[in-house]
């Protein structure tokens, strides 16, 4: 399984797209500004997209995604996601006002999308690879997502505040080697986090001392505030020490990862 980061920032900038993970060539995690630096031939693979919540900077290109792709398919795109955002993006985005309704049958001979409700704990799997939405907490019904190929797994937390479950499942998990996790705000800025469903430095560390320190594990740090971003690392990196075995880095758009 490859994992291609095309966006992982907490906001836009130059240089900087909002959240959007690339599976192999076939699945989009998210469908935040940094799927619009696929080409039409790599957006036109796109089978399947796992959404983690409704928020704008994790949908944004999805309305304009599937209106590229769809008159060129034979089959819909899979929008998996949980119920919840499903409802969201029908009463809020593809409702004929915002976007069309490419589901709707008086209008569209073939579906341009389907919809496929999700829930916490229910694993999808495609070609083989398992897709496992795991619980997190936010300011609206969100997941994070277990990407197990087999022979490893990589779990992308999307848009979280610190949450007990969300540990608990991964201090299951005897093959977990990237951990993508946000950390959206400093830690001089936790009324903001808290207020927001979000994490900041000194609780990721909190998060992390819930697994096993002695096994060594990838900690990419993603969905930073633009402009934020060292004061966060720093905060991060002062703490470090605590984790000897883990490796604490930035989660970076063009990155590429293998497991
Ligand atoms: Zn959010
Ligand atoms: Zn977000």
């Amino acid at each position: 399984m490859r994992v291609t980061i095309l966006g992982c920032s907490g906001g836009i900038a130059a240089d900087s797209r909002t959240t959007c993970l690339l599976l192999d060539d076939d699945i989009l995690v998210d469908a935040g500004t940094g799927a619009g630096d696929l080409t039409r031939d790599a957006l036109l693979r796109i089978d399947s997209v796992f959404l983690t919540h409704a928020h704008l900077d994790h949908i944004a290109l999805l309305p304009m995604l599937v209106n590229m792709a769809g008159p060129h398919r034979k089959t819909p795109i899979d929008i998996y996601a949980l119920p919840e955002t499903i409802t969201a993006l029908r009463q809020h985005i593809f409702n004929f006002r915002i976007w069309p309704d490419y589901t709707a049958p008086s209008v569209f001979t073939r579906p341009y999308l389907a919809f496929r409700p999700i829930g916490v704990g229910e694993t999808v799997e495609l070609s083989g690879r398992r897709i496992t939405p795991l619980p997190v907490r936010h300011t609206i019904p969100a997941v994070a997502y277990r990407l197990d190929s087999g022979a490893a797994s990589c779990v992308f937390s999307g848009d979280t505040g610190y949450h007990e479950p969300f540990w608990e499942a991964l201090r299951g998990m005897d093959d977990l080697r990237h951990l993508m996790i946000e950390v959206t705000f400093p830690d001089d800025d936790t009324g903001d986090a808290s207020a927001s469903g979000h994490m900041h430095p000194e609780l990721l560390v909190r998060g992390l001392a819930n697994l096993d320190g002695s096994r060594p594990l990838d900690v990419l740090i993603s969905h930073m505030e633009p402009g934020r971003e060292e004061a966060i690392m720093a905060g991060i990196l002062a703490r470090a020490g605590v984790f000897p075995a883990f490796s604490l880095k930035r989660l970076e758009r063009g990155q590429v990862y293998s497991f």
